[in-house]
């Protein structure tokens, strides 16, 4: 699997959508691909904030809107 190609399944992973194959060879390329993990944790923390509700524990205070334009475009720029 290459970097783009993790890319357009990673939205996929984090929703528990991939086939058992898919997933296989995309675990196997985040273990020896730092980038690609790097952005599949910024996916995560991308998520946290779209759906609040989903966190663990509520969050004490809200992110400011400013915040979190910066992180829509932190990850519009790593998905190119
Ligand atoms: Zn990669």
């Amino acid at each position: 699997m290459t970097c783009s190609e993790l890319v357009e399944l990673v939205t996929g992973y984090l929703d528990g959508a991939l086939d058992e194959r898919s997933e296989t060879l995309l675990v196997v390329h985040l273990d020896g691909c730092p980038s690609c993990r790097a952005l599949l944790e910024q996916h995560r923390q991308i998520i946290r904030l779209l759906e609040p509700t989903a966190l663990p524990t509520p969050l004490p205070t809200a992110l400011p809107p400013a915040r979190r334009t910066i992180l829509l475009a932190a990850f519009r720029d790593s998905s190119r």
